[in-house]
């Protein structure tokens, strides 16, 4: 068995997933943007559940709202109003496909120029800053 893991690749600006056998499951994510809007997180898996869980941010046009949800879901829906949400891995949610993207199992992540749900604009980041598991 083994588990996603995270490599900086300066070449490419990527994140790359590299097999890792080890008790850390998912990470802890930052999002931040300079209106204001602040916001940390939890995304991937623990040890009991990520065979099932991967939790993703994602956003609902309903609530315009940010949302942690389950990508493996075969039917994603924001917790909070229960509509459809969008994940961030969708290209309607960032504005450059060339940024680099952060990587847990098949998600990619873009790490900047994203939907802010506070000011609406392209302008939200998202970075690691932990591991949990
Ligand atoms: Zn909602
Ligand atoms: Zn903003």
């Amino acid at each position: 068995m083994s588990y996603g893991w995270l490599v900086s690749n300066p070449i490419f600006n990527t994140y790359e997933a590299i097999e890792f056998n080890g008790d850390s499951l998912g990470e802890i994510i930052e999002s931040s943007c300079p209106c204001g809007y602040h916001r940390e997180f939890c995304r991937g898996g623990g040890m009991q559940n990520f065979t099932t869980v991967d939790m993703e941010p994602a956003y609902c046009p309903h609530c315009r709202e940010m949302v942690i949800v389950n990508n493996l879901d075969r039917r994603p829906m924001c917790p909070i109003c229960g509509w459809e949400v969008i994940f961030y891995n969708d290209p309607s949610l960032f504005s450059d496909q060339d940024v680099g993207t952060y990587v847990w199992r098949d998600f990619e992540l873009p790490s900047e120029k994203c939907l802010c749900p506070k000011c609406g604009n392209m302008t939200l980041r998202f970075s690691v800053v932990g591991m949990f598991d």
